[in-house]
């Protein structure tokens, strides 16, 4: 029935394979995809203007019949202007168009046309280049001409190669009236009649070719019934699917589940060197809670740097040790293990529970004995890179799986995970804040703990704005640092299609900081095309204090603590999106030093630009940081990748949409709970559902 929906667009008449090539590369392969996608905007060209009205600078649609018409040759050899008089009852207007000499043939004397276009004054009133459209009486009903491009309220489509937003206007024209008109409708009816929003034909057909009277406004913003209609459609489809797969995890059940009692509790505050602050106890309950059902976990927490996660994650790992389980956590690089490593066996160093550090360097006979200890269980906390769970590593009863600082990787660690037949609990840690806006969207099969509070005593980092111009200003300030004994960051950033000028930049600015600069001090240089075992020697010299200048390209490994380092320039501070100098900014203010940031920017800086700089100086809240990149951003360049774990979407847009999306997930939930729905047709979405939504199938 919906077959012709699922027509490739190469197949229809007009399209061919190079202009399906065109379509195939925003993304539209099918008379589905081409349906389903919104216009960019919308115009009203549905006031005819009488053209005695006209006034220069209106953008105006008119109709009239072609009085006369010439081809005019110019100065400029093989350049030719096509002219013609256009007039209806009240008078007549030049319409111009450079270089279309085509035109001559088609636009011929004596038809009648609708022009689209703006009044321009040189000096008689002209239209330039306006869009055209013959009107050939009798096509419509009661004789009424059927205009596609003019005189009515058209939508305007994004550029598809070769395909302008004019031959898409009567593709997709063309395409709507084939629809049939019993078309299945994946949103059910009871929804549609309780958000008052039209059927699926109608909608898609409402949602290109709105009928007279629609409000110019609302369409622009997205907001009419046909529009919301597809949008929470879409929405609908992708909830039901990320509550099946959350609903299919839960129906499976881990190696044990934990029991807490008041020897554990005890157990728990001889290890804890201070107070845990109120955010840090409500994410450890949520976590214990977790742990105690027979469901594995799957749990996102989410902190500010320095917010203090991995205590938390600690004393979930206590809980699932004195359970006699085992937990792997995970760091996403060997430095990162290293440093959790060293801090974890210390704050365990007055209990029963061996800890131990596998990474790439545990070789020979030493990884060895290692494995054959974590597969006994003798081994009760193993740290290590994501490569843990992906070798051959065995375990005798891991029950829970720590992922820290890479939210993006926590969804492949978990299929890794399931791969291997194991189902621990899961808990992925985060400093990336997630706006609220998207972590419904982004984590809608996770559950999220978030710590918005910070451990006392924390001095906030001074942040400022500096024009690159003050530089000799900032290199004193630095130095006055050094001085006291602490250290500090200098980075650059790197794009990619600059690279290696940028690495030669920041080469030369370590040289010269190192020579000119502060020549008492060591400089050292880390870049991302160095080895890795390279990077880590600098990092940890740089941890030892025995380098006291670390000039970096590379984003400085998150999660980095030394706690010494008091200062960090950020060069070209503007080419940085704001979470990010967020994360950068975080290595510093670790210790209990005052420590200062520097944003240095250079010109030509825009005012919104400097203003992003500014608002990043204003506050240390990385949640508030978050919401304000996400506005300026959008949720694509927000996460950067695929991986992040947000969907394709057609018609839906997360930010403009985002309470939909909300009602979009009650309605989905109480839907699955009803089960009113086949089982085939879930079936089916729930294999559909990764594809179309562009996620990994982690179930
Ligand atoms: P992050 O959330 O960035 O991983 P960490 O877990 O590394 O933060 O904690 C940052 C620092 O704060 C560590 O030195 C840790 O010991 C300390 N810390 C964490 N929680 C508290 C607390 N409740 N009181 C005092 N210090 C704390
Ligand atoms: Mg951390």
């Amino acid at each position: 029935m919906s077959d012709f929906l699922q027509t490739p667009l190469q197949y229809l008449k007009g399209v061919g394979p190079r202009r399906a090539a065109d379509f195939q590369r925003i993304g539209l392969a099918t008379v589905e995809d081409l349906v389903y996608r919104f216009p960019l905007r919308y115009e009203d060209r549905g006031h005819l203007q009488p053209i005695s009205t006209l006034k220069e600078g209106q953008e105006v649609a008119v109709a009239g019949r072609i009085q006369s018409s010439r081809l005019r040759t110019t100065r400029r050899p093989g350049f030719k202007i096509f002219e013609a008089l256009v007039g209806d009852d009240s008078g007549s207007i030049r319409a111009v168009w450079m270089n279309q000499s085509f035109l001559h043939d088609i636009l011929k004397p004596r038809l009648n046309v609708v022009l689209f276009g703006t009044v321009e004054a040189r000096p008689g009133l002209q239209l330039t280049n306006p869009e055209y459209e013959i009107i050939e009486a009798g096509e419509g009903e009661a004789g009424e001409a059927v205009t596609i491009h003019t005189g009515r309220i058209v939508p305007v489509y994004e550029k598809a190669g070769a395909m302008t937003p004019k031959m898409q206007r009567r593709l997709v024209y063309e395409v709507l009236a084939r629809v049939p008109d019993e078309l299945e409708d994946p949103l059910p009816s009871d929804i549609r009649e309780r958000l008052c929003l039209p059927p699926r034909r109608e909608a898609l057909l409402e949602a290109h070719f709105p009928v007279p009277g629609t409000s110019i406004d609302l369409l622009n913003q997205f907001r009419t019934p046909a529009q919301i209609r597809l949008i929470v459609e879409e929405f609908f489809l992708f909830q039901l699917g990320l509550l099946m797969r959350r609903r299919s995890t839960a129906r499976e059940s881990k190696p044990a589940v934990v029991h807490v009692d008041d020897r554990i509790r005890e157990s728990a505050r001889k290890i804890l060197p201070f107070r845990l602050t109120e955010g840090q106890r409500a994410a450890l309950k949520e976590i214990v809670d977790d742990m105690q059902q027979p469901a594995p976990m799957n749990r996102l927490l989410q902190g500010d740097v320095g917010a203090g996660k991995t205590i938390v994650a600690l004393l979930a790992a206590l809980v699932a040790m004195e359970n006699g389980l085992q937990v792997a956590f995970m760091a996403p690089t060997e430095i990162l293990a290293e440093q959790h490593y060293l801090s974890l066996r210390k704050l365990l160093e007055k209990s029963r529970f061996h800890v131990e550090l596998l990474t790439g360097a545990t070789a020979g006979l030493r990884r060895r004995d290692l494995l054959a200890r974590l597969a006994a269980g003798d081994v009760h906390l193993i740290v290590g890179t994501h490569a843990l769970v992906q070798g051959t590593v065995t375990f005798r009863s891991l029950g829970l799986a720590v992922i820290d600082e890479q939210h993006r990787f926590g969804v492949v660690q978990r299929a890794s995970l399931r791969s291997k037949g194991l189902r621990p609990d899961v808990l992925v840690m985060t400093a990336t804040p997630i706006p609220r806006t998207l972590a419904l969207t982004a984590y809608g099969d996770l559950d999220v703990s978030v710590m918005r509070d910070m451990p006392p005593g924390r001095r906030a980092i001074a942040t400022t704005v500096k024009p690159e111009s003050r530089r000799e200003e900032i290199y004193r300030l630095v130095k006055g640092e050094l001085d006291a004994g602490r250290q500090a960051y200098v980075v650059y950033p790197l794009i990619e299609e600059s690279e290696k000028v940028d690495l030669k930049a920041a080469t030369e600015m370590a040289d010269h900081l190192a020579q000119d600069i502060f020549p008492e001090y060591r400089v050292a240089l880390l870049h991302g095309r160095m080895k890795q075992d390279a990077k880590d020697r600098v990092m940890r010299a740089f941890a030892s204090g025995e380098i006291q200048v670390l000039v970096s390209t590379t984003v400085i490994e998150v999660g980095i603590d030394v706690a010494n380092a008091s200062i960090m320039v950020i060069e070209h501070a503007e080419r940085f999106g704001l979470s990010q100098l967020h994360q950068l900014r975080g290595r510093v203010g670790r210790g209990s030093h005052q420590s200062h940031c520097i944003l240095l920017y250079q010109y030509p800086i825009s005012v919104p630009g400097k203003e992003r700089l500014k608002a990043l100086a204003a506050t240390n809240d990385g949640f508030e940081i978050a919401e304000r990149d996400l506005q300026l951003r959008g949720p694509g360049d927000f996460f950067g990748t695929r991986q992040s774990g947000l969907p394709t979407l057609r018609t839906g847009d997360l930010l403009r949409d985002h309470s939909l999306m909300e009602r979009a997930r009650e309605e989905a939930k109480s839907y699955l709970a009803s089960n009113a729905m086949s089982p085939a047709v879930l079936e089916s979405l729930r294999q559909t559902w990764p594809a179309r939504f562009g996620l990994m199938d982690v179930g």
